[in-house]
């Protein structure tokens, strides 16, 4: 029986593992040090690998529906995105953090249309985004500035992370918000000082305004 995973985890094995064994071993030996906590839309279209240039072991990520950063209650509740910031900037002492939304998304275009009946937690879920929504018709230009206010409303919710507020204050953690435009591979990038998103092409930084620049990673993974 063909089964297209199988083949897909041997090919791994065989093809790309060989050729970049030791910088997986170097980083059980090491333990990683990724620099980037990157918060991105579960969406199959976001590849932040590509966008990055990132390998193995520089980025560290968490992915859900719509790119969403929980209000921070400081409980202990189950909450996984919340857990993975906590994890990244106490444990991993990350310098950025990235949110990552795109176009097209469905969580956004879902806070305006609605969910199914039974999707009870992604109905609750899509209440993360409804600062941002718009009080007009869906149009694509509101669907894509509805995307862009989601980013901003996220980074807003992490600055109300003390750990992540501290950091910041001390210039020693960077926010990134970014907009993917799936179509033209573009990425718009969250600028504070314009208050608003600029093509990366244009921008002086991918970070938010006064806080600190995008740095290399200390270690660039040579690709694949
Ligand atoms: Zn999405």
């Amino acid at each position: 029986m063909d089964d297209p995973l199988l083949r897909e985890l041997q090919r791994f094995h065989d093809d790309y593992f060989p050729r970049h064994q030791q910088r997986f071993q170097d980083l059980v030996a090491q333990g990683q040090h990724p620099t980037t906590l990157f918060i991105g839309c579960s969406d199959s279209r976001l590849v932040p690998y590509l966008l990055t240039g990132a390998g193995p072991g520089e980025l560290f990520m968490v992915r859900n529906v719509g790119a969403f950063v929980p209000p921070y209650d400081g409980s202990q509740g189950l909450h996984g995105t919340m857990a993975a910031i906590e994890f990244a900037v106490l444990n991993l002492e990350v310098a950025h953090i990235v949110v990552c939304g795109h176009s097209h998304c469905g969580a956004i275009r879902a806070a305006y249309d609605g969910v199914p009946e039974q999707a009870v937690a992604l109905r609750a879920w899509l209440k993360l985004a409804s600062d941002a929504v718009l009080p007009v018709r869906p149009s694509p230009e509101a669907l894509r500035r509805t995307e862009q206010r989601a980013v901003e409303l996220q980074l807003q919710r992490l600055m109300d992370y003390p750990m992540v507020r501290e950091r910041v204050d001390a210039g020693r953690l960077a926010l990134h918000g970014w907009h993917y435009v799936i179509e033209s591979g573009e990425v718009h990038v969250f600028d504070a000082e314009q208050g608003g998103f600029v093509p990366a092409a244009q921008a002086t930084s991918s970070g938010t305004g006064p806080y600190l620049p995008w740095v290399e990673p200390p270690t660039p993974f040579a690709g694949a």
